[in-house]
């Protein structure tokens, strides 16, 4: 690998195995039904012509490295190692049909370095550079559409947060590239009220904050998560990754001493286990149809499942799941807000012209502009705490939970997400609002919303905590996985910025609360 990152170079030839058909499906293409039962996945696969990437077994039956998760953090982890490492066996295994088809696949895809943290303002920066150069150098990549669209994100914020916002800018010399928007320019948004009266029909006690101004960030966008899934998955199995489909990992235990083990998630570990930290290892992984591999490394990069692999080791990760939605929506008022030319000029403007921006709402309400299918996506950062169904997902062996299969919430646009957009944007009440479509997906909270990439005992090592941001930074994640199975203690990003591996971990943790989570 070079050590130069303006000089690296990407094989482009296709991956040896067979793929049926190398297309994710499109969410936008697909209808809703029965969203209350229907699970995004079985949604899209159950067209006429369904995706469905050949679920190659593991061939060998020890690997040396098996990483478990074929998420944004684990595809990205993949291909950096093999790259460092080409030597290495490495298998990686998703309980689902195929790449990103986790919290990766339900996400709205959006890019920004506007972090309130520098760690992740950094790891998002770096992490944005490379899909940039990427889609340069892959045409599949530029077109029938981008991988990546920097179209940017418009905060409309109350006085207190504007001046928060100002001194991100300064505080970080340049780095983020963001501009200041004034309320005369942001009244020209069609149908907003920046002063609304009332939160509820009633309700006049505390109104919601005025909005005082704009803040609009330039390196801030899209991203096609389905396009990065099988941008990394195609790479990383073209340089010799194994990956196994439809598999799910029930287990990992030490070679002969299976006593120590629970293997009921259901009941907690033993307390001696506690002792057992520094002297075993794990080397075995076993899988949900009773087969296993042996290995000398485990990454972990389950999203919101890993606690149900580590949890019976006596393993914390410290980060918790809650369920994220996504609305898409259509009809007069939406169309009408996405002809709003905004007064600001983006890095990839359409021939010079601007377009409807990311729009952030000062409840936190966000609005994703989807220009082919003339609709939005409305969704919100949900921060409020409330259970995790733990209702059965029929994976291959129905032991992956925290099911995404009765996420299609629609009642939950009128109770949840209507409540936060209608006092600055009315008509969203009205019936030119029409509701098309509903998902969801996890966000893995860790407790500072920044990633962890931790060495966990039993030479387990933990990536997750992604906190609702971890497509916009997998690519940097991907390079410190790959680095930390190396035993380095630093890694190189792609923009060149040398990172401490140990600043994202559980025991030498040393990062700053990020306050913008959306
Ligand atoms: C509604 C919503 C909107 C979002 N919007 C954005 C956004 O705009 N930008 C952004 O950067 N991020 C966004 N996110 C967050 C983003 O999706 C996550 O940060 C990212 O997917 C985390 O990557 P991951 O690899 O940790 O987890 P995942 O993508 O969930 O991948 C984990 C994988 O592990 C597999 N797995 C779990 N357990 C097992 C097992 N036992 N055996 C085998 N396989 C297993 C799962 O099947 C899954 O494929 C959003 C998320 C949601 C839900």
């Amino acid at each position: 690998m070079s050590d130069d990152p303006s000089r690296e170079s990407w094989p482009s030839d296709r991956p040896p195995g067979a793929i049926v058909s190398n297309r994710v499906p499109d969410r936008q293409a697909v209808g809703t039904k029965s969203p209350r039962t229907a699970s995004l996945r079985t949604e899209v696969i159950a067209g006429p012509s369904p995706t469905r990437y050949t679920s190659t077994m593991p061939e060998r039956d020890r690997y040396d490295v098996v990483i478990v998760g074929a998420g944004a953090m684990g595809l990205a982890s993949a291909f950096h190692l093999i790259r460092a490492r080409p030597e290495l066996s490495v298998l990686v295994v998703d309980a689902r049909s195929g790449p990103g088809e986790g919290s990766m696949g339900a996400s709205n895809g959006m890019v920004r370095d506007v972090f309130s943290s520098a760690d992740n303002h950094v790891l998002a920066k770096n992490a944005i550079a490379f899909y940039r150069k990427i889609m340069e150098e892959h045409e599949e990549l530029r077109a029938p559409s981008p991988l990546l669209d920097l179209y940017g994100y418009l905060w409309l914020l109350p006085e207190s947060r504007l001046n928060e916002y100002r001194s991100l800018v300064s505080n970080s010399h340049g780095s983020i590239d963001a501009q200041t928007v004034g309320l005369d320019e942001i009244q020209s948004c069609p149908g907003l009220d920046v002063s609304p009266p009332r939160w509820f029909e009633g309700d006049d006690a505390v109104p919601p904050e005025p909005i005082a101004g704009g803040f609009f960030g330039r390196n801030c966008g899209a991203v096609a998560p389905e396009m990065l899934a099988r941008f990394y998955f195609q790479q990383a199995r073209s340089l010799g990754v194994e990956f196994a489909f439809d598999l799910c990992v029930q287990r990992l235990s030490f070679e002969g001493r299976e006593e120590i083990l629970l293997h009921e998630p259901s009941k907690r570990p033993f307390s001696f286990q506690e002792q057992m930290k520094g002297r075993l290892r794990i080397s075995r992984v076993h899988f949900g149809d009773g087969r296993s591999v042996e290995t000398d490394r485990v990454v972990v990069a389950a999203g919101a499942w890993a606690d149900k692999i580590l949890h019976p080791l006596g393993v914390a990760t410290a980060c918790s799941p809650r369920a994220q939605l996504l609305f898409s929506v259509s009809g007069p008022v939406v169309e009408e807000l996405l002809r709003w030319e905004p007064p600001v000029r983006p890095i990839d403007s359409d021939h010079g012209k601007a377009r409807f921006p990311f729009l952030v709402l000062p409840t936190g309400a966000v609005l994703k502009p989807i220009f082919p299918q003339r609709q939005m996506w409305v969704g919100f950062a949900d921060t409020v705490a409330h259970p995790i169904g733990t209702e059965e997902d029929p994976g291959t062996d129905g032991r992956l939970d925290y099911s995404m299969a009765r996420m299609g919430e629609r009642d939950a646009f009128a109770t949840d997400a209507l409540p936060l957009v209608t006092p600055y944007l009315p008509k969203f009440e009205s019936a030119g609002v029409r509701l098309e479509n509903s998902w969801g997906g996890y966000y893995n909270f860790s407790p500072e919303g920044l990633p962890v990439l931790t060495e966990a005992p039993y030479g387990v090592i933990f990536v997750g905590g992604d906190s609702g941001s971890a497509i916009m930074k997998a690519d940097s994640i991907g390079r410190l996985v790959a680095a930390q199975c190396e035993g380095k203690s630093d890694a190189r990003l792609f923009g060149g910025d040398s990172y401490r591996i140990d600043r994202l971990s559980l025991e030498r943790r040393s990062v700053q609360e990020e306050k913008i989570i959306l």
